[in-house]
């Protein structure tokens, strides 16, 4: 464990003492919906595999994300009876006044606790993660990010895990890059860990590459599948794995 430390902290700024990294992979919303159902991300099926790669590879923790939401959830067309990819503002429950709106763009149904379509897709090597976050579990509260709902006003458990496990680089994977990805990855950079992306690991609904020129992600780090396997695995352990 020592080594893969030690080179994963020769990447890290200079302010930090050898050793100190601790890095946890993240997978977004690996759900059958998001593949192949509702909501199905283009290309979704074909990062299953290096996602499994991934969670090989010796994180301090690996953690995933679910939505979860209940059948008359606040971010469904069908529940103001509107069209799918329409758009509403909508309020945090105790926002009685109505004074913090956000334009929410009304899905599909989608993700909805206990069917399959919030299970985990079929092949996602599941037995890995050591928990699961759900999101967008209150029927008329929606979150993007897997630490805290659209409008920053109740966590999940996720903040308090990755603190616990004393992660300091935290890596992304899953769908879709342009919303609970972006979001997620936003908000780890907020909560002040080293943010990356496993962009071959990760799809998008629309266009992947624009927001991460946004002044947001300034400060999101970019690597690849293969990146990782060489940065956390020895050669015997990468030639094991190719073998297996
Ligand atoms: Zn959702």
């Amino acid at each position: 464990m020592s080594d893969i430390l030690s080179q994963i902290s020769d990447t890290s700024p200079p302010t930090m003492a050898p050793g100190e990294v601790v890095p946890a992979l993240i997978v977004i919303d690996m759900q059958n919906d998001f593949v192949y159902g509702s909501l199905a991300v283009p290309g979704g099926e074909s990062i299953i595999d290096p996602i499994n790669d991934l969670l090989k590879l010796p994180f301090a923790t690996k953690i995933a994300t679910r939505d979860f939401h209940p059948d008359n959830h606040v971010s469904f067309a069908r529940t103001h009876n509107q069209r799918d990819f329409e758009k509403k503002t909508i309020y945090h429950p105790e926002d009685h006044l109505e004074k913090q709106g956000i334009q929410q763009v009304l899905w599909p149904v989608h993700c909805v606790a206990y069917t399959g379509g919030a299970d985990f897709v079929p092949g996602l090597n599941s037995m890995e993660f050591e928990a699961v976050i759900h999101k967008g579990t209150h029927p008329r509260i929606e979150s993007y990010s897997a630490f805290r709902d659209i409008w920053g006003k109740g966590e999940t458990d996720l903040p308090a895990i990755l603190q616990d496990r004393g992660v300091t680089d935290i890596y992304f994977c899953g769908l879709a890059g342009d919303y609970c990805v972006k979001y997620t990855a936003i908000d780890a950079m907020q909560y002040g860990y080293k943010t990356w992306l496993v962009t071959d690991a990760i799809k998008s609904i629309s266009n992947e590459e624009t927001w991460l020129d946004t002044a947001d992600a300034k400060g999101i780090h970019s690597t690849t599948v293969e990146e990782l396997m060489k940065k956390m695995l020895s050669d015997t352990d990468r030639l094991r794995m190719h073998i297996n």
